[in-house]
């Protein structure tokens, strides 16, 4: 079989950077009927397991102005109360929510693939890296033995020569720095 795909599933979900914050919602004043007073489907099917709602009268809800326009009329289902409405109001809710978190979340994982994409280190930086290398390490064995002989003792000579010119300025900077 094909393994599934899951999402993470993080221990404090509240500590995950932009997935809680700013959780967008439909702008539904109701969401037991997404302010059109008839009760969603999918909602009226949580109370009605067979409801089918190409044939049977829609709910009418019980718990907003849009709805009281329908309660008493033949033409809807009377039998959803407030609490039933308020119950799918707060499912729909979470419904969303957690839609939106897991939008949020997707569009987090994108942002971060697209960022280590994006960032040196990976694939032609460390390709790069090897070529420069390779290019040194070239100059320095085209380096004839003579030269490094004249390059080095031009070094020593500069090294001993430094205690003797530099150290005492030296340290007395340095002495001068410390509190
Ligand atoms: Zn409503």
């Amino acid at each position: 079989m094909s393994l599934p795909k899951l999402p993470r599933e993080p221990i404090r979900p509240e500590k995950e950077p932009d997935v809680d914050n700013d959780i967008w919602l439909p702008e539904w004043k109701c969401f037991c009927c997404h302010d059109y007073g008839r009760v969603s489907p999918h909602l009226a099917s949580l109370v009605i397991p067979d409801y089918d709602h190409w044939k049977d009268k829609p709910p009418a809800c019980q718990r907003c102005s849009k709805g009281s326009d329908k309660v008493g009329s033949f033409e809807y289902d009377q039998r959803f109360n407030r609490s039933i409405c308020n119950e799918l109001d707060k499912i729909e809710r979470d419904n969303w929510t957690q839609t939106i978190k897991s939008q949020q979340k997707h569009i987090l994982d994108l942002k971060k693939l697209a960022l280590s994409r994006t960032m040196p280190g990976a694939g032609e930086r460390t390709a790069n890296d090897e070529r420069e290398i390779r290019q040194r390490k070239q100059e320095i064995e085209a380096i004839s033995h003579e030269k490094w002989l004249a390059m080095s003792n031009e070094y020593l000579g500069k090294e001993e020569a430094l205690p003797q010119e530099n150290m005492p300025g030296g340290l007395a900077h340095l002495g001068g720095e410390k509190p």
